[in-house]
C-alpha cells in the first residue's frame, strides 16, 4: 500500500521538486501536530492567512452555525444573504467612508483581476502601473502585474500595457500618466522579501494618481488585518487607496478575497454590459461567516495591540552575525542571510527542530517569519532559539 505522501506526489499535481512534504494531523493555536504527536510552531501561518492562529473555537462555532443554515445558495450578488451582508457591513464600518462598496470574491488573484478591471472600465483607460518584485497571484492578469519576470516568461502573451515601476522609488511616479488607468501595489511588499515604503513615497504615490487620474489599488491580501501592527496597513502611511485589496486572512481560514471600493466607481462593474464580474461562490456564506467572526476575534481581543511588542521582541531575539538584516512591519518580518543555499540549509534545521519557516518567492536568501498574531512571549523566545541554534549549527 502506499503511503500518503507516495500518494500525494503520485496524484496530486506537483509545481516544484522539492515540496516541503511536512504531513499534519491537527493543527491548533500556533502549533501544528504531524502523526507522531509531535508539535511545530507555526512561523508563517499558511503565508499571512492564520492571524488568529488554529482552530479557534469562535471562528469555528461560526462555521457550524452557517453550515447548518445553508452553504451556496446562488451565484454571487443576487440573493441576498445574511453572512455577506453583515460582513460587508462590518468592513465598511472600519474603512474610511469611500470604501464602501465591497465585492467578494474567492481569493487574492481574484480580488485582483477584479478589482484591475473595475479601474479599467471607471477609468476608460487601459495602462495599468505596477512594481518590480510584486506579487498579486497567479491568473493571467495577476501575473501581468508581477514584478519578476521570470515566472512571467514562459506565459507569455500576458496582458499587453503594463508599465513597470521600481518600488519606493518617487523618480519613477512620472511613468503614471492621464493613460494610466490604475497603478497596483502592495502596501507592504511581501513575497519581495518584506519591503516597508517610506512616507514620503507613499503621499507622492497618491498625490500623482489623484493628479493623473489613475486609480490606486492597494493590495493588502498579505498585509492586512492586524498582520502590520494596524487594522489595515494603509493607515500607517495617511493615505486611502481608491480600490482595496484582501484575501488570505480575511476568512479566518477559509477562502473568501475582496476589492472594495466607492459605490461611485463600482457602478462600472454594472453598466454596458451588466454583470461587468460573475464569480460563482465569491463571498460564500460560511466563508463570510468565519470571516467575520474571526474579524469580531480580532478585534475584541486586542490583538493588534501587541504586534509591535512582539515585532520588536523578535528584533532583539534575532542578533546573531549571520543575519544581514530583519526587515519589515509587525508581525511581516523577513530575517536576511548570506546566500539562498545557507537560508535553506537553517530553514531544514528549523523544521527538523519543530519550527515552521520558508523563504519569498523574489527573495530567497531571506527567511519568512509571520506567525499567528497570538503567538505569546514564551513562543517567541522558543521559536528565536531554535533558528539562532540553527544558524550556528549550519555555520559549522
Ligand atoms: N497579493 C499578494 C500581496 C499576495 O501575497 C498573494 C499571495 N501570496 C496574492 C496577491 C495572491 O493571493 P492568492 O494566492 O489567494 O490568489
Amino acid at each position: 500500500m502506499l503511503t500518503l505522501r507516495q500518494l500525494f506526489l503520485a496524484n496530486n499535481a506537483q509545481t516544484t521538486d522539492f515540496p516541503l512534504l511536512l504531513e499534519f494531523e491537527r493543527a491548533k493555536g500556533v502549533y501544528m501536530y504531524d502523526g507522531n504527536g509531535k508539535a511545530y510552531i507555526d512561523l508563517i501561518s499558511g503565508i499571512g492567512v492564520s492571524n488568529l492562529g488554529h482552530g479557534n473555537p469562535h471562528v469555528i462555532g461560526a462555521i457550524k452555525e452557517q453550515l447548518d443554515k445553508y452553504m451556496h445558495l446562488m451565484v454571487y450578488g443576487e440573493y441576498v444573504q445574511s453572512p455577506q451582508v453583515r460582513f460587508a457591513e462590518r468592513l465598511v464600518s472600519l474603512l474610511p467612508p469611500h470604501l464602501n462598496s465591497v465585492y467578494f470574491v474567492n481569493s487574492g488573484t481574484e480580488a485582483v483581476e477584479g478589482a484591475m478591471k473595475l479601474a479599467k472600465r471607471y477609468t476608460g483607460r487601459s495602462r495599468i502601473v505596477a512594481c518590480h518584485n510584486a506579487y498579486h497571484g497567479s491568473t493571467h492578469g495577476a501575473l501581468s502585474v508581477m514584478g519578476n519576470e521570470e515566472y512571467k516568461q514562459a506565459y507569455r502573451p500576458l496582458l499587453p500595457g503594463i508599465d513597470l515601476v521600481r518600488f519606493n522609488e518617487p523618480a519613477d511616479l512620472q511613468m503614471i500618466t492621464e493613460e494610466t488607468a490604475c497603478v497596483i501595489i502592495e502596501t507592504v511588499q511581501g513575497e519581495a522579501g518584506i519591503r516597508v515604503p517610506d512616507k514620503a513615497y507613499m503621499l507622492a504615490l497618491r498625490e500623482r494618481c489623484s493628479q493623473t487620474g489613475a486609480l490606486l489599488i492597494l493590495d493588502e491580501i498579505q498585509a492586512a488585518l492586524g498582520r502590520t501592527g494596524k487594522l489595515f496597513a494603509f493607515e500607517d502611511f495617511n493615505i486611502v487607496p481608491d480600490i482595496l485589496l484582501m484575501a488570505k486572512a480575511l476568512g479566518g481560514g477559509m477562502p473568501v478575497g475582496a476589492f472594495i471600493s466607492s459605490d461611485k466607481i463600482m457602478v462600472a462593474l454594472k453598466e454596458n454590459p451588466i454583470l461587468g464580474h460573475i464569480t460563482t461562490f465569491g463571498g460564500h456564506p460560511v466563508c463570510c461567516a468565519a470571516g467575520l467572526a474571526a474579524l469580531e476575534v480580532l478585534l475584541n481581543e486586542n490583538l493588534i495591540d501587541w504586534v509591535d511588542a512582539k515585532e520588536a521582541l523578535f528584533r532583539q531575539l534575532l542578533v546573531h552575525s549571520a543575519i544581514r538584516e530583519v526587515r519589515g512591519k509587525g508581525l511581516m518580518l523577513a530575517m536576511e542571510l548570506e546566500t539562498f543555499e545557507f537560508n535553506k540549509k537553517v530553514i531544514d534545521r528549523c523544521i527538523e527542530n519543530g519550527v515552521v519557516v520558508d523563504w519569498f518567492l523574489h527573495c530567497s536568501n531571506s527567511m519568512r517569519i509571520a506567525p499567528p498574531l497570538i503567538i505569546t512571549e514564551d513562543e517567541i523566545r522558543k521559536a528565536c532559539g531554535v533558528i539562532l541554534e540553527a544558524i550556528d549549527n549550519c555555520i559549522k
